[in-house]
């Protein structure tokens, strides 16, 4: 059985962890933010150290470690009764992060839209990220060459997923609006069966 998937796409500090915030409390949502799943990880575990070198500098985590990570947080949200996968939309965030984690997904999400968060304004987007470090205690978000190696990431590595899953299933969101009118036009879509 595949996951009915629906992603939150977009640059560092677009939004997509306050819309999925919200999506997730819906009943019949389920949200998933693939990094909140990574800062769980003990910092002493094999797997949280791992996490703190490559965030640390703005990078990907390897796409292996990741895709298990995400499996088995996955498997354990649906024993516990979390997660329904029978009725349940999954609202993924921060993955698939690049074109060879969402080949590895492709058995494993039904992905029926993508939320194309753009902003037009860098500087919006890096006075939120810079924000965010110190609200949420941030490593990754704490310094702008960190910042700006992140933002070239996504550039690079993230942003061809868009193309991977094709015109037909990515919607275009204005993520400079207020939330209240993203979360509108996110549902929009997102209530369509
Ligand atoms: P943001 O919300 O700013 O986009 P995240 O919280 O999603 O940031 O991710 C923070 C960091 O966690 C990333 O820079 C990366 O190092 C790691 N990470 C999160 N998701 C993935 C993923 N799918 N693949 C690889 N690394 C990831």
């Amino acid at each position: 059985m595949k996951y009915r998937s629906i992603l939150l796409f977009g640059a560092p500090g677009a939004g997509k962890g306050t819309q999925g915030k919200i999506l997730g409390v819906i009943p019949n949502f389920f949200h998933c933010a693939c990094g909140d799943v990574f800062r769980n990880l003990r910092p002493e575990s094999k797997l949280g150290k791992i996490f703190v070198e490559y965030s640390g500098r703005g990078q990907l985590v390897p796409d292996e470690p990741t895709i298990e990570l995400w499996r088995d947080f996955i498997q354990n949200t649906t024993q516990i009764g979390r997660f329904h996968p029978e009725t349940d939309t999954l609202v993924l965030d921060g993955i698939p992060r690049n074109v060879a984690q969402a080949k590895i997904l492709r058995n494993t999400l039904n992905v029926v839209a993508v939320f194309y968060m753009k902003s037009s304004d860098e500087k919006k987007l890096i006075a939120r990220i810079q924000r965010r470090a110190i609200k949420e205690n941030r490593l990754d978000d704490a310094n702008l060459s960190i910042i700006r190696d992140r933002l070239h990431v996504y550039e690079n590595e993230t942003k061809p997923v868009l193309k991977f899953y094709g015109r037909k299933l990515v919607h275009n969101i204005n993520a400079d609006q207020p939330p209240a009118k993203v979360l509108a036009d996110i549902l929009r879509f997102a209530t369509k069966r």
